[in-house]
């Protein structure tokens, strides 16, 4: 049996879309939905993200601010900027590009921004709020992985789910999508106990790690959902490296029942999910969070 392949890049497309669809309505009420995009210091794998992220924004109609700082700017400049940006009227979203220079207070900074224009759902206000169940700003990857579970299973409930990663940012908040999608949810981790059993008995499988093929493809329960978030860059002898998730892909195709690619899978969800949240923001910002929201 090989699984059906859950296409990230098509469904990616269609959340854009819809982005794209709202954010004309929007326009129709004078509201341009703002996203403005922090990047501080010059790594290169963020500042492809970012001008993802930007070019991205543009395509939606979204309007988009772009602040470039250098690497030397501290904590003190950093907070003036969220504060600056968080009074003003015509940005909606604020997007600090993580990891900051070890010299900045990440926490601090992220902590300064209003939980309204929090659109990567980093606040411990949107933490609290999703874990509660209320109206909460959701981070981008998760969100995207629960969208591509539902693309194969539209009812998961009941289902046995198995959350490998508990960061803050992927494995926490997607514990709570899956949990408000009545599954029942087991979370493993690195002090986690036989983790081949563990992924034996899952029917929905998100891995979240961070090491190439952490997971046998021969742990997988037959026609499980496997969603691998994992992003990791290998040499495989080719001179040039080679991007691989958290699961042994070749092995685990033969048993899942629909699996993410990588690349093609969850990457390109977290930036059409950030579209979402940006607009959603806008929306809420004018119309109340009793307004009708663009679902997920
Ligand atoms: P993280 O390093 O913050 O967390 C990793 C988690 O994996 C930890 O909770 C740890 O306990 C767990 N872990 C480590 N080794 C383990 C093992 N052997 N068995 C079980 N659990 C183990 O990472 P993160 O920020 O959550 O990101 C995880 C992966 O997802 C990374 O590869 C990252 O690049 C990728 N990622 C992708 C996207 C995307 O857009 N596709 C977004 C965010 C993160």
């Amino acid at each position: 049996m090989t699984a059906t392949l859950i296409d990230g890049r098509a469904a990616a497309e269609r959340l854009r879309q819809r982005v794209a669809e709202r954010t004309t309505e929007l326009r129709d009420h004078g509201l341009i939905p703002g996203l403005a995009v922090v990047l501080v210091g010059d790594d290169p794998a963020s500042r492809i993200y970012v001008g993802s992220k930007t070019r991205q924004a543009q395509e939606a109609g979204l309007r988009h601010f772009d602040h470039r700082l250098p690497a030397t700017t501290t904590t003190a400049e950093l907070l003036q900027l969220v504060q600056k940006l968080n009074a003003d009227p015509d940005v909606h979203g604020i997007l600090v590009q993580l990891p900051l220079p070890a010299a900045v207070d990440s926490a601090t900074v992220l902590a300064a921004i209003d939980p309204a224009k929090d659109v990567d759902g980093f606040h411990a206000l949107n933490a609290g709020r999703l874990a509660l169940g209320e109206d909460a700003t959701v981070p981008c990857t998760p969100l995207g992985c629960l969208i591509l579970i539902r693309e194969v299973l539209p009812d998961m409930r009941g289902k046995r789910a198995l959350v490998i990663g508990r960061s803050n940012i992927v494995g926490k908040p997607m514990v709570q999508l899956l949990l408000q999608n009545d599954c029942t949810v087991t979370i493993a981790h690195s002090r986690t106990r036989d983790l081949p059993a563990l992924c034996g008995e899952a029917e929905i499988l998100v891995a979240a790690i961070g090491r190439p093929k952490a997971i046998a493809g021969d742990w997988i329960r037959q026609g499980a959902i496997v969603i691998d978030v994992g992003i990791n860059r290998i040499d495989d002898g080719s001179g040039k490296p080679k991007v691989v998730g958290d699961v042994d892909f070749a092995t685990a195709v033969t048993r899942a029942g629909a699996i993410t690619p990588v690349p093609g899978g969850v990457g390109p969800m977290t930036i059409a999910c950030l579209l979402l949240n940006t607009v959603n923001a806008a929306i809420r910002s004018r119309f109340g969070v009793a307004a009708e929201i663009l679902k997920p």
